[in-house]
Formats: structure tokens, sequence, C-alpha cells
């Protein structure tokens, strides 16, 4: 077994095949090499049942290490797509390029108990239909219904694509993995898996807003299942692309304009489209956190220049400025640009909320007081030094108060 944080394999080598089973997520860190690193196999099965969410950037890796696998194998089969890789083999044009589809998981949902469930459906020539017979429910015997749309779910399987499998690997797919895998059903297998929220048992260890964004996706990734995906629409390499820049720069307003304008040209999907649109909120929040912690570390540092710019960039990403004001006016102080020092106390003294002897109030109204006096204006100065020096017994400034107050009687 191969973990490598979001996912895991299992394989078996047996002759010339490489089976491997994924399980959990497709994101930025899926790597080729620890696949190929799992045997010699020339024809390798990649079984996607277990695979819970894909992310945008996970399409992109994705997409590169198919057409990377297409060079060194002779034939990269898909069984069992879990119903995250369905929507994307339907709504990203190149997804199952350089592989075949041999069959995909169809969410199917008993109204009768609300309990749904996943049945693997075989593609063939003529590409792939609902079994004939209907599908009871395991856990109360109703007709459970298929919960997709036929027409865009089947979409991407045309009978032109089609190829037959090699004889030793379709009898591998039917002995080792039917048997392996599910139960012994010809047609038909079942398996009753509730939905079940892959993250629960890392809660505690992610940050609470990178959660919160990880839970929308995750949320999104499950709702996409139910929408509608067209047949002949889908996103562009050079689109996908182009979107990654935007992210890996920050910029994400423009990279959620090319959502907005990609849906309205009728490229992207909806469902696709509001998964990207959670990526990019995900994204910026775990930016907003990291830029901050970095703005706080270079001030430890006493790298105030370089300070102001990380502040100024986890601005421009949503934190909240008000308890930064003052941190930024340090930095400008130490920098000896008095002015903007001055500016920025203000605003962090106009805008603080909490108690007033806290650290940095006080601080705050000294040093204002401290700039007024060099700029010869005593009268606003006198005030605010009266309250460091009489109002705010805590204060370190205190006595440094006082005697600026006695130096201008
Ligand atoms: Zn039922």
């Amino acid at each position: 077994m191969v973990e490598n944080g979001t996912l895991r394999m299992e394989s078996v080598s047996r002759g010339p095949i490489l089976y491997v089973r994924l399980y959990g997520a497709i994101d930025e860190t899926f790597d080729v090499s620890e696949i190929l690193n799992l045997g010699e196999g020339k024809d390798l099965i990649l079984n996607l049942k277990s695979v819970t969410r894909i992310s945008s950037f996970g399409v992109r890796e994705w997409v590169k290490a198919m057409a990377r696998l297409a060079t060194i194998k002779n034939r990269v089969v898909l069984v069992d797509c879990s119903p995250v890789l369905v929507v994307n083999l339907n709504a990203v044009a190149n997804f199952s390029d350089h592989c075949d589809v041999v069959s995909i998981q169809a969410p199917y949902y008993c109204d009768a108990c609300d309990w749904d469930t996943e049945v693997t459906l075989a593609i063939n020539d003529k590409g792939v239909t609902l079994p004939d017979k209907p599908v009871p429910c395991r856990r109360c015997g109703a007709n459970m219904k298929f919960d997709e749309v036929e027409q865009s779910y089947f979409g991407f399987a045309s009978p032109d694509r089609f190829r037959p499998l090699d004889p030793h690997i379709s009898d591998f797919i039917d002995s080792y993995l039917r048997a392996g895998d599910t139960e012994k059903a010809p047609t038909v297998a079942t398996t009753q898996v509730r939905r079940a929220f892959p993250w629960a048992h890392r809660w505690r260890q992610i940050p609470r807003p990178v959660l919160v964004g990880i839970a929308s996706a995750v949320a999104l990734a499950l709702l996409i299942v139910t929408l509608v995906v067209t047949k002949n629409t889908g996103i562009s390499a050079e689109a996908l692309d182009a979107y990654h820049k935007r992210l890996a720069g920050h910029d994400y307003p423009a990279a959620l304009a090319m959502v907005d304008k990609m849906q309205k040209d009728g490229t992207l999907p909806p469902a696709l489209g509001d998964q990207m649109r959670a990526e990019v909120e995900t994204r910026k929040i775990a930016a907003r956190g990291a830029t901050l912690a970095k703005a706080e570390d270079l001030f430890e540092r006493k790298q105030y220049e370089e300070a102001l710019k990380t502040f100024d960039e986890t601005i421009s990403l949503g934190t909240d400025p008000k308890p930064l004001f003052f941190t930024i006016a340090e930095c400008h102080r130490r920098l000896g640009k008095p002015d903007l020092a001055f500016k920025n106390y203000v605003l962090f003294t106009d805008s603080f909320e909490g108690d007033k002897g806290d650290k940095g109030f006080d601080d705050a109204l000294y040093w204002q007081g401290d700039y007024l006096i060099k700029q010869g204006r005593l009268e606003e100065a006198r005030p605010l030094l009266e309250r460091v020096a009489k109002e705010l017994p805590r204060s370190n400034f205190k006595r440094s108060a006082a005697r600026l107050l006695e130096s201008i009687e």
C-alpha cells in the first residue's frame, strides 16, 4: 500500500498485468511515477471505484499522467470509474485520451428508504446502457432509480471510441477483479455504500478556515454528481492551464472571471463551474492564512519592507486589515516614514475593538502624540498623551507619555 497524503494505492502484479486500485482524492500531488513504481506489467488496469474527489489541479496531473503512461504501457484501462471520474470523463475534453474506459459506477437512489448505492456498468461497442433488470434496494427491497440523466452521464462513451480488450486483460478483470472486489453477479455487481464524508478522520488536523473551504469543495464535488453535463461541451487543456496559472499567481478574481466567461460561452458545464468556484475560494482562504503568517514572520525578523508588501498581499486576499494596522504602522515608523506610520496608528486606534488596555492601543496613542508634537500640533497631541498617562494604568508608555506632556507645558 502506497500513500501520498490524499491518495492510497493498492496493487497486484500478474504476468503482463499491473493492477492498481486508487483510494481517495486526486489532486496536484498525483504522481504517475508512484504508479510506475508499483510493478512492471505492460498492461495497466486502474480501478477507480474509490476515487472520491478530483481537484482541477488533479485533472491537469491526470491528463499528463495518462499521456506519459501511454508512452510506457501497451494498454491502460480504467475500470469501475466512480461518479466523480464520470463527471470529468464527460466534462474534460481530453480526460480519457490514451486510455480505455471499461466500466463505470452508476449512482442509484432508493426513494422508499432514502438510500443510495452505485452499480457497475460495462461499456461495450454500443456505449453504455442501463441494466434491463430492476436494481433492488438491499436495505428495503424496493426498486431503485438511476440517479442521473442517461444522455449526459453516458455521453462520454461513444461507440466509435470502443476498442475490444485483449483476452488476457478481460480474463483478469472477470476473474480476479469481479471475485475480489464485488459479489459474483454475472452482469451487474452492486456495492451498498453510503457516501461517506471522506475527510472526517482528519478534521482536527486541518485549520478551520481551510476546513470550511474543503467542506464546501467536497460538498460541491458530491453535488456535481447529480447535475447535468452535456455531451458536446468540454473545457480545453489550454483553458484549464490558463485557469491554473491564475490560481498559482493568486489572481483569484481573474480565475473567477474566467470561470464565468467559460460558462457564458457554454464551454464549461455548470457543475464543473461550481466545482472550480469552490476551488478558487479554498485556494484563496489558504493563501490568506499563508500570507498573513509570512508577513508576521517577516516583521519579527525585522524585514519591514518585505513585511509591508506581504501585509498588502494578505489584505488584498481578504484578510481583515483592522488588527494589522498597528504592525503596519510599526513597519513604517521603523523604516523612518513617520507620516505613513501616523496614518496607520490612527487607522488602528479608530477601528480598535476590545479592551483599550490591550497591548498596542496605548503604543499607538503614544506614537500619534509623539508625531503630532514633532509636527508642532501640540493641542492635538495633548489629549492623546493624557489618555495614555492617566487613563491606561497598565501601559508601559505611561511614564514616557507623562514626560512628553511635561516637555510641552
Ligand atoms: Zn430502499
